[in-house]
């Protein structure tokens, strides 16, 4: 049976359509929570919407980061991909690239989640946060650095360090407010784009974001975050990855071999973490893959291996 029409409580302000299939989508329930902040950067919503065009279909919810900062009082903003190869007869996206200014729309007005530094590490804690994202996985980071600034506009952001990857450079969204941040809150950003052949003029980093922790290239990144030789670890670092799960196997394994470890509890598990050994690396997936096939020894036994040489050297 369809799932049954959602009651629209919401309504589409404005929508910035940042590419074809990249849209920040500003919404504004009827009623907002009374008490600000109403959520903690890092979390999410729910969005839905009823499918008008094929009723038999009913409605569809799915979650959603929010990318505005908590201080705000305007609309709610969400950073939203249009998925070409959907899973479901009934994919949300679809819905919500018709949708324009004015209309309406179910937007759940609590936020959960707990990817967010108060519920990680703590907001005391003093180490460089190395943001890792994909296309749409920036929303929780933006929405981090907005509420710093929001409270504080000459916040010192060099705590942060964003690193984003997209196909081509249109597909940084929020560049430019990024690029601010760079300039006047010594924000760490660094864009990368795996397609540049096909993107003319491009100067900046190229692959997949993941790619800043392969090999020699780990050593690169450590030198931009003012880090020493050798000095990308957890006892200077945390990191925190949103998007699909190719991020986030393809940071989580080569961090294995400097110690971090991944908050999950069976792959901790898995690896052979101590108990009391704390996580240091925290991921927001957006899809259902597993990040690493923790049934297949094949794949677990060498990074086990891996993992307990990284913790003896800590
Ligand atoms: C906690 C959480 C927060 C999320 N926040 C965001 C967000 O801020 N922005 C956002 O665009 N999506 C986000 N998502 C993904 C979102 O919930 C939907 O899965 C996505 O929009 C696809 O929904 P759909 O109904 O259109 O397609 P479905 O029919 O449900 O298709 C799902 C398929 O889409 C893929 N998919 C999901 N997200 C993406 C993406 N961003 N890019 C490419 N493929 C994707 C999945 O791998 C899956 O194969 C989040 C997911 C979770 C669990």
């Amino acid at each position: 049976m369809a799932p049954k029409a959602l009651e629209y409580n919401a309504t589409l302000v404005e929508r910035v359509d940042v590419t074809d299939a990249l849209t920040i989508f500003r919404i504004k329930p009827d009623q907002m929570p009374s008490e600000l902040p109403w959520f903690v950067p890092g979390q999410y919503c729910v969005l839905g919407a009823n499918n008008q065009a094929k009723p038999e279909l009913g409605s569809v919810r799915r979650s959603m980061s929010i990318a505005s900062a908590p201080e705000d009082d305007g609309p709610v903003e969400f950073y939203v991909r249009f998925v070409a190869k959907p899973e479901s007869e009934n994919p949300l996206t679809h819905l919500l690239w018709k949708i324009q200014p004015g209309d309406r729309i179910y937007m759940r007005p609590v936020a959960a989640g707990v990817f967010t530094v108060k519920d990680t590490i703590g907001v005391e804690d003093p180490r460089l946060k190395v943001l890792v994202a994909a296309g749409t996985g920036s929303a929780p980071f933006v929405s981090m650095v907005r509420s710093e600034l929001r409270r504080n506009p000459d916040a010192d952001l060099s705590k942060y360090v964003l690193l984003h990857g997209a196909s081509y450079p249109a597909d940084l969204g929020y560049r430019d407010e990024l690029s601010h941040m760079i300039a006047h809150n010594k924000l760490k950003y660094w864009g990368t784009v795996s397609r540049p052949k096909e993107a003319a003029g491009w100067t900046g980093d190229t692959g997949r974001v993941e790619a800043f922790f392969d090999g020699a290239r780990l050593a690169d990144l450590e030198q931009r975050c003012g880090l020493p030789p050798g000095g990308f670890t957890p006892k200077n670092v945390v990191v925190y990855i949103c998007g699909l799960t190719g991020t986030i196997t393809g940071t989580v394994v080569p961090l294995i071999d400097r110690g971090f470890i991944p908050d999950f509890k069976r792959i901790r598990e898995a690896l052979g973490v101590p108990a009391d050994a704390k996580d240091s690396v925290f991921y927001e997936q957006y899809d259902t893959e597993p990040v690493i096939d923790i049934k297949d020894s094949a794949v677990v036994e060498p990074l086990k291996a891996r993992m307990q040489a990284a913790l003896a050297k800590l």
